[in-house]
């Protein structure tokens, strides 16, 4: 088949935008990945012992975009899911991100007094975050900030990132703000969700249309080559003159001609156990204990019913781009200097009139999957749906 579009990377960027090409634009689209599944870090399946994990680490879906959620709605119906987490804070469990309840538990003896220090400071529901919080001149606030600081951020994000809070963008401490608030919930979107019959069957439907044509285990150096000079890209040899949607590294398109851009890679390890339950939450941070960041119980998401469970310990460390199939990039790290660097990745990209850079690792963005969705979607409709496509 003559294809209209090729698309590097079948993660939930590439599935999209090869569901709109498809079905909306009605073009043939190649879709290639070098992975031997489809739905990138947001793949899951069913392991050995029947469990449904999600192989890349916890995925909740969750959205303040109808537009988005009725859009994967084509595809999937959804368990309704709200998740939680409760933080391992010496020999007690706090609710996470930390809150009035985390505050009675963490320090019962002076909680009515820190409690009305926060309540005169900031409005019920407020979220603040905690380098906001560490910066006020009440000392109440400032000395639970301190608190909060060093047995919640601090050693969770040392072990995460190999960076101290400060080191990194604002944003990324933020994502998890003490919450003025008893609501324990991890987040407070309007639709919050995971796919009933998982990620992967959800991706399935979206693929399904003869317009498209699924090509795993294909790293694109494979098929395609790119001449820089000409901003050319060859299939097979033969200049593809459609258009391409890379979601891949951007920096790996340019062949690192400026210096990798660093990521944050995760190693998870899966255990299941003979039994129905193995902790009290879905989730259990460990900002202060072990190497491992988290451990989470699946059949809490999936709402699965099993004599077994599985749980994932992730383990966080650094990115090696040399040695792609030991270990894959999982999160880009939020600093000036790697924004900077992407920012020269990006003048180069914006030179290839038809390749279109798309995803949390072609725009080097710390983004969570309704974005990516909403990105995608904008790009359809603001870009390619026009007479000329
Ligand atoms: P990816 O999923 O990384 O897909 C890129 C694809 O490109 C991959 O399949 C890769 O194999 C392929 N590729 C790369 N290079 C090549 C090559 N050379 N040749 C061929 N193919 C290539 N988001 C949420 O909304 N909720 C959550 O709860 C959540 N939890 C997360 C937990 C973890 C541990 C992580 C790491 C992320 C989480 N996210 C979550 C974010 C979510 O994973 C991303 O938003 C989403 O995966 C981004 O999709 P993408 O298609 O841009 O990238
Ligand atoms: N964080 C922390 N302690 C926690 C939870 C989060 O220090 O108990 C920080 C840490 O830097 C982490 C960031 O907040 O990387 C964002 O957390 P989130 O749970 O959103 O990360 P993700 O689910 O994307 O891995």
């Amino acid at each position: 088949m003559a294809y209209d579009f090729i698309i590097v990377g079948a993660g939930i960027a590439g599935i999209t935008m090869a569901e709109q090409i498809a079905n909306m634009l009605n073009k043939k689209v190649l879709l290639i990945d070098k992975r031997d599944h489809i739905g990138g870090n947001c793949h899951d399946y069913y392991n050995d012992d029947g469990i449904l994990v999600h192989k890349y680490g916890p995925h909740i879906f969750h959205t303040n975009s109808t537009r988005v959620y009725n859009y994967l709605s084509l595809y999937t119906t959804w368990i309704s899911y709200n998740h939680k987490v409760l933080g391992k804070i010496g020999d007690i469990l706090v609710p996470i991100p930390f809150n009035l309840i985390s505050i009675d538990k963490c320090l019962p003896d002076i909680s009515n007094h820190v409690k009305s220090a926060i309540l005169d400071e900031y409005e019920v529901n407020q979220k603040v975050p905690i380098l906001e919080m560490k910066k006020s001149d009440n000392p109440s606030i400032a000395k639970l900030a301190h608190y909060v600081y060093e047995n919640v951020f601090l050693h969770y994000t040392e072990k995460m990132w190999g960076l101290k809070p400060e080191q990194l963008d604002e944003s990324v401490t933020a994502r998890v703000p003490v919450h003025i608030s008893y609501d324990c919930r991890y987040f407070q979107d309007t639709y919050q969700g995971i796919p009933r019959d998982g990620y992967t069957k959800m991706f399935a439907n979206m693929l399904s249309n003869h317009n498209i044509n699924i090509l795993l285990n294909k790293d694109y150096h494979e098929i395609l080559s790119i001449d820089y000079e000409e901003k050319k890209v060859y299939l097979y040899d033969e200049e593809f003159t459609g258009e391409v949607i890379f979601t891949g590294m951007i920096d790996e398109f340019f062949d690192y001609r400026y210096g990798p851009l660093p990521y944050r890679a995760m190693v998870f390890m899966d255990e299941t156990s003979d039994k129905e339950r193995f902790q009290e939450n879905a989730t259990i941070n460990y900002p202060n204990d072990y190497h491992f960041t988290r451990i989470t119980e699946y059949k809490y998401l999936t709402g699965q019913v099993s004599d077994k469970t599985t749980v994932q310990f992730e383990f966080p460390e650094q990115y090696d781009y040399r040695d792609k199939d030991a270990n894959i990039p999982s999160y880009p790290i939020p600093q000036k200097k790697n924004e900077e660097l992407y920012n020269r990745y990006k003048l180069l990209a914006d030179e290839f009139e038809h390749v279109t850079f798309l995803g949390r690792l072609a725009e080097y963005k710390y983004m969570n999957m309704d974005v990516v969705v909403e990105k995608a979607l904008n790009l359809i409709s603001d870009k390619f749906m026009g007479e000329e496509f």
